[in-house]
């Protein structure tokens, strides 16, 4: 072994800098971080070569006296805060004086800057690490930093960078990130001399918009609500724009980017049964909380957050997701954008989609129906007194056997007729656990189905669950159980595949949080009207009013839409009306 000594400063920078300056897309995300401490309004990112043969970040920003450039280049230098307790209060991205020197220790930089009052700017080259020149010239106020040949002293963290293509999309995250917190700033960001993205100085939700995707601004919606410790705002996507990936999911805690599990799984939740399964909903969520209830571990490799009481904040944040998406109206048009905000505007339809305030009034009654720890149970009496969410329709007929066309005073909708009915039944299986339980009927032949150990296990401990949904299965010697009562709305179907479909639901099949929503889900769905079932003036009545009055009467379950509307403004742009 060799003997035991201090290291050079010039290798232990090398090593330290390992830690900020991991790849070309952390060197863009602390230099557009300096750029935005210092208060600029415009930032431009330049990359040739993946980062590896260029970054440069530009800014209008105030810029560094000639007398402290030097230093900025030196460890643990920082204008950003002078005492420990400093630290509390910093509202800047930047606080440690750690990036400039670790990057300058693997590079070449070149950096120009003027602030307001020097007449010339300052343009210093630093070389791994050391500062070369020092010189005075011409430029407008703010920064340039050029970083030339990253890691080209470092041959292993080369050699661990991914293909180009993938650090160039790395680096595009990176002002992504940037640009989202920040839509008063404008950005732009140049890939090999080709523009990759511009983002004007905007409104956050035109910023939320272009970055999430979604081509018009309007349709997203927006949620705004207190939380323990602090403040939430969302930028949603419409459910219909959920991805197969999460990777339209961004989470800022106090204008940072972070990860956190908890928060998405919070907004998933949110979003629960409104998408079809395996599809995860975009959106943007700020959340700005007291210092003294997040733990932010501001390690920019790993932003990961911790809060003081998790479970309100889940709680606090699902719900206020809920009443946002529920507030807004999610009804499908024809033709989205334009039809959309018809159908929605103002004085449009007579009958309101709902407010924020019906949204509120409902609490969690029905959205949580397995009364976990966020789940509010609302007064049994007040489940629909949010009123009509749908406008009163009237069935005009039935189309290819499985939509009703009805007829409201502004639009014509198509309503998918088993979709509307799983929705409506389920609501109903739902709603009635809060007056004893799902009403039940004695089959006149029970059924029995002999079952593995591990199923009957689940039988025997989930009886009560399976009694509140109105199945009576019983355990019934060793491997079989017995099926003695259905729910009284599945009566009339055949109980043997309604018995295994339960047991489906009680290993865990199918949709739905916990055994009671599953087993519901499995009651509704078996139970529904099908496509394809003749239905008379009557039935289609009573559907839609029910549909009506239900609590989410815009997506089945399944998260597939019940009802699609065909706006009467729609319609008279068609026919050259008006
Ligand atoms: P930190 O951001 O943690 O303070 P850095 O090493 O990133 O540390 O930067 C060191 C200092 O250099 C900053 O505190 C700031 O005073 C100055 N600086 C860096 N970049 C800029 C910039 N684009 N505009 C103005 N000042 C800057
Ligand atoms: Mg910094």
């Amino acid at each position: 072994m060799s003997p035991i000594r201090v290291l050079e400063g010039s290798v232990a920078e090398r090593i330290a800098a390992g830690e900020v300056v991991e790849r070309p897309a952390s060197v863009v995300k602390e230099l557009v971080e300096n750029s935005l401490d210092a208060g600029a309004s415009a930032v431009e990112v330049e990359i040739q070569g993946a980062g590896t043969r260029l970054i440069r970040v530009a800014d209008d920003g105030e810029g560094i006296p000639f007398t402290e450039v030097a230093l900025a280049f030196q460890r643990f230098a920082t204008s950003k805060i002078a005492r420990l307790e400093d630290l509390d209060g910093v509202h800047t991205y930047g606080f440690r004086g750690e990036a400039l020197p670790s990057i300058a220790a693997v590079s070449r930089i070149v950096l120009i800057t003027r602030t307001e009052g020097s007449a010339p700017a300052t343009r210093a080259v630093v070389t791994a690490g050391t500062v070369e020149e020092l010189a005075v010239c011409g430029a407008p106020r703010g920064t340039v930093v050029e970083v030339e040949r990253l890691f080209y002293n470092t041959p292993a963290r080369l050699k661990f960078l991914k293909s180009p293509a993938r650090e160039g999309s790395l680096i595009a995250e990176a002002v992504h990130r940037a640009a989202m917190a920040n839509p008063e700033v404008a950005f732009r960001l140049t890939l090999d001399g080709r523009v990759a993205g511009r983002w004007p100085r905007s409104s956050h939700r035109e910023r939320a918009a272009g970055l999430l995707g979604v081509g018009d601004p309007a349709e997203l919606v927006h949620g705004s609500e207190a939380i323990p410790g602090g403040r939430l705002e969302g930028w949603l996507g419409r459910p219909e724009r959920g991805r197969p990936n999460r990777l339209g999911q961004h989470v800022f805690v106090n204008q940072r980017s972070v990860q956190s599990a908890l928060l998405r799984r919070a907004v998933e939740q949110g979003y629960s049964q409104l998408l079809p399964v395996g599809r995860h909903p975009v959106f943007i969520l700020f959340l700005e909380v007291r210092a003294d209830w997040v733990d932010v571990n501001v390690h920019p490799r790993k932003l990961e957050v911790r809060f003081k009481d998790e479970g309100a904040l889940f709680g606090a944040v699902a719900r206020a997701v809920r009443t946002a998406l529920l507030a807004s109206p999610l009804t499908r048009s024809v033709a989205s954008g334009m039809a959309e905000r018809d159908a929605a505007g103002p004085g449009a339809t007579p009958s309101p989609l709902g407010t924020a305030e019906d949204a509120a009034a409902l609490g969690g009654s029905l959205l949580w129906p397995d009364d976990s720890s966020i789940a509010e149970p609302g007064e049994p009496g007040s489940l629909y007194s949010a009123g009509r969410r749908l406008p009163a329709l009237k069935p005009l007929g039935q189309a290819l056997a499985t939509y009703i066309i009805a007829e409201a005073p502004d639009a014509i909708y198509l309503v998918d007729q088993h979709a509307a009915h799983e929705r409506v039944l389920y609501e109903r299986l739902v709603a009635s656990r809060r007056k004893g339980g799902v009403p039940s009927q004695v089959l006149a032949v029970p059924v029995t189905v002999e079952l593995p150990a591990a199923l009957m296990a689940l039988v025997a401990a989930q009886q009560d669950h399976l009694r509140q949904a109105g199945f009576d299965v019983e355990p019934f010697g060793s491997g079989t159980a017995v099926l003695r009562s259905v729910p009284v709305l599945a009566a009339g179907a055949p109980a043997e595949e309604m018995f295994h479909r339960a047991l489906g639901a009680l290993a865990g099949e199918g949709e739905g949080n916990g055994v009671f929503e599953r087993l519901c889900i499995a009651t509704a769905c078996h139970t529904a009207i099908r496509a394809g079932d003749r239905l008379s003036t009557g039935a289609m009545e009573r559907l839609l009013a029910d549909l009506a009055v239900a609590e989410d009467p815009f997506t089945c379950f399944h998260g597939r839409p019940t009802a699609v509307a065909l706006p009467k403004a729609q319609v008279e742009r068609w026919f050259l009306r008006g």
